[in-house]
């Protein structure tokens, strides 16, 4: 219980709040634009996608675990700028599939482009399991867009740092969008459904017994 001496201050939780909801409510029209598909659509659930352009506001979270990671990112990319890295480096490709046109867009977290080096950061519980599958393959897809040899995927962990070396493999991204423009893998992982923000309203919802 608390003590009768503390008391709430409501001052600072709310700055976090209006700078983190912002940036998601400054999205939310683009969300649901059905020529814009990002990176990390391209290794989620197709379905995932058709479900967030239909019901952008379900994507709407304040999670600390989430913010803590945006703080993680924040504060490794100041280090990392002060390298000569370029933080939050847009990247940005037209691919058309089935004659249409679509804007494939992201942002890595870091790009040297003297040392032609891209950096991916990730935050996480725990170092189990890692590198995970998705997040190699994310690293892949920017690898090729920005046509880079080397990649490095970083997890930071309150049980320790992952730093793991990736080099370029040759990834038909055109096929890839495809598979969303058709909404053909649904999930694409095994895992994905116990963690996906629409399960309550996917037909394809598989949960693992
Ligand atoms: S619940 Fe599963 S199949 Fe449905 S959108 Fe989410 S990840 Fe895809």
């Amino acid at each position: 219980m608390l003590s009768k001496e503390y008391v709430s201050s409501e001052i600072i939780v709310p700055l976090i709040y209006r700078k983190y909801m912002k940036e998601q409510l400054d999205r939310l029209e683009e969300l649901r634009n059905e020529r814009i598909i990002y990176v990390t659509d391209l290794v989620s659930c197709s379905h995932k996608l058709k479900l967030r352009r239909l019901y952008p506001e379900l994507s709407l979270r304040f999670e600390p675990g989430a913010v803590i990671g945006n703080l993680i990112h924040a504060g490794l990319e100041e280090i990392l700028s002060e390298e000569g890295y370029q933080v939050e480096y847009p990247v940005e490709r037209g691919f058309e599939v089935n004659g249409v046109e679509y804007i494939l867009k992201g942002r890595v977290d870091a790009f040297h482009p003297e040392k032609k080096l891209v950096v991916e950061i990730k935050s996480s519980r725990d170092t189990q399991n890692k590198p995970h599958e998705h997040h190699v393959y994310q690293l892949q897809v920017y690898l090729n867009l920005l046509e880079v040899d080397k990649g490095i995927l970083i997890y930071i962990t309150p049980d320790g740092f992952l730093e793991y070396s990736v080099e370029r493999e040759k990834i038909n991204i055109k096929a890839l969008i495809k598979t969303l423009v058709n909404d053909e893998i649904h999930p694409r992982w095994s895992w994905e459904c116990r963690y996906c923000l629409f399960r309550r309203i996917c037909s394809y919802a598989y949960v693992e017994k």
